[in-house]
């Protein structure tokens, strides 16, 4: 069966042995996450070399994702790793605080005192503690505990509303770059952007890491900040995705607006020509169970029907019981999810003006496939744009994006309803389109007499160079 939108999977301990990632990519495991906020550059650089061993051996590219730990502001540590918060009693974050104990915790990021007022509202450990600043004095934050619990080492600290200045990128951060790119990563993904700029140092500073290995990875905004719900737009147009980053992103704008942010951010970054991902608890049950719950299969299905690209796993394949079942849960919900999906392409192209060559060419490929009632459509691409812009749109046929570079193929493996495979395009025209045809029947997507729809640039070989569409029939003569 063929399934359009794509999976992405943290690993962790949970899945970092050969024998278990090879399981989750034949489950469907697409890309591959490795979370910058936790283990060292040794383990995210081990963990790459098995990704694509795992792959070679499975016979597909699997992308993978770098993803950084950004200015996540958080507490110190404790003498005894961690306090209980009474509500109703005091508590006094502290910046000069080396150790922390009952009455008082440190910070790392020594700054914060100075964005705080009294009456603003701390979330710690991902809302489950919420503390009220009462004042402000020097580098300590007087709070009274409003809902208290147990808190413990490094753990995470919000501003309900957001607003707190921390700076884009951290110095670990630009050391992770380097880690990720050294890597091999194909795509990374930057937490806490707030606009367009910091998008647009990250980009600056993931190229010129990737220059001596030849990789420009594709940017993903992470949209957890309720300072990037106003500044979204200029936000997409400086990244190549985003990810609905609904975790940290609750915790800021409040449970219940998650929902709609998540609806519009999918279309715009769709009417952006963007790729989304939809983040975070997906399948939070299935850390510890052999199943999800109801209402898990209704947030992946749904997600599906809002259009995102890609559904992702977190601790549920980092650190879960279950990385394999979890993977092959989410397949078959989203499987069935994309049958109901109706297609509005003709309603997306009414407003929709386009004035490039190779964009009218992929539109138009499109268009005929979806009125042809065609098996198959095959991009003959360089650099991946054509299946991008194919895929923003909803039909029910297969996008095959077949290209002679590891790197597009591993770029398009977000893309939703694209099956990127690779092809030696060096032959002339009618001999690369012949062997893309066979590749489809090869793979039992078409069989003769079938409609095939192809798009190729002449002369071939030049990224943004697709100039051409063929309609052919399986079995006749090119
Ligand atoms: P995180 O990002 O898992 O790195 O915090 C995702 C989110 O906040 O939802
Ligand atoms: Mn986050």
């Amino acid at each position: 069966m063929h399934r359009a939108t794509k999976i992405v999977a943290t690993i962790g301990p949970a899945s970092s042995t050969p024998d278990v990632l090879l399981q989750m990519i034949h489950a469907g495991l697409d890309v591959v996450r490795l979370n910058f906020s936790h283990g060292t550059a040794d383990d995210h650089r081990q963990r790459a070399e098995t990704v694509r061993e795992c792959a070679r051996q499975a016979g597909r590219e699997v992308g993978i994702m770098a993803d950084l730990q950004g200015p996540k502001i958080r507490v110190g540590k404790f003498e005894n790793g961690k306090t209980t918060l009474e509500p109703g009693k005091p508590f006094i974050l502290d910046a000069n605080c080396e150790l922390g104990n009952d009455d008082r915790v440190g910070l790392d990021y020594k700054d914060l005192p100075r964005d705080l007022r009294p009456g603003d509202v701390l979330l710690l450990n991902d809302g489950i503690i919420v503390l009220d600043v009462v004042r402000v004095i020097g580098s300590e934050i007087h709070t009274v505990v409003k809902i208290g619990g147990d808190l413990s080492n490094n753990k995470g600290i919000n501003r309900q509303g957001g607003g707190l200045t921390a700076p884009a990128l951290t110095a670990k951060d630009m050391e992770d770059i380097r880690t990720a790119l050294a890597l091999g990563a194909d795509y990374v993904a930057v937490s806490f952007p707030k606009n367009a700029t910091d998008m647009e140092m990250s980009r600056q500073l993931a190229n010129i890491a990737g220059a001596p290995y030849g990789i420009k990875p594709k940017m993903i905004a992470k949209i957890e900040r309720a300072e990037a719900i106003p500044a979204l737009q200029e936000i997409l147009d400086a990244s190549d995705g985003i990810m609905v980053a609904r975790g940290d992103l609750a915790v800021e704008v409040g449970n219940a607006a998650v929902p709609a942010l998540q609806k519009r951010m999918i279309r715009m970054a769709r009417e952006s020509n963007k790729f989304v991902i939809t983040a975070t608890q997906m399948m939070e049950s299935m850390i510890h169970a052999p199943v999800p719950t109801r209402a898990e299969v209704s947030d992946v299905a749904n997600a599906v029907l809002d259009g995102t690209d890609a559904v992702m796993l977190s601790a549920e394949s980092a650190a879960g019981k279950y990385p394999v079942q979890t993977i092959e849960a989410m397949a078959a919900i989203c499987l069935e999810a994309e049958k109901s999906e109706q297609s509005e392409l003709d309603k997306d192209f009414l407003d929709r003006t386009f004035g490039r060559i190779d964009q009218s060419i992929a539109m138009g490929a499109l268009f005929t496939a979806f009125h042809l009632g065609a098996k198959a459509i095959v991009a003959l691409t360089d650099s991946g744009s054509t299946a991008l812009w194919m895929s923003r749109h909803w039909i029910h046929v297969p996008i095959f994006a077949l290209t002679p570079r590891t790197g597009s193929e591993r770029a398009m493996a977000l893309y939703r309803n694209v099956t990127p495979l690779h092809l030696d395009t060096s032959s002339d025209r009618d001999t690369a389109l012949q062997q893309a045809i066979e590749v489809v029947v090869s793979k039992g997507y078409a069989s003769r007499g079938d409609v095939v729809v192809l798009t190729v640039g002449e002369p071939m070989g030049q990224p943004g160079g697709t100039n051409t569409l063929k309609i052919v029939r399986v079995g006749d003569v090119l």
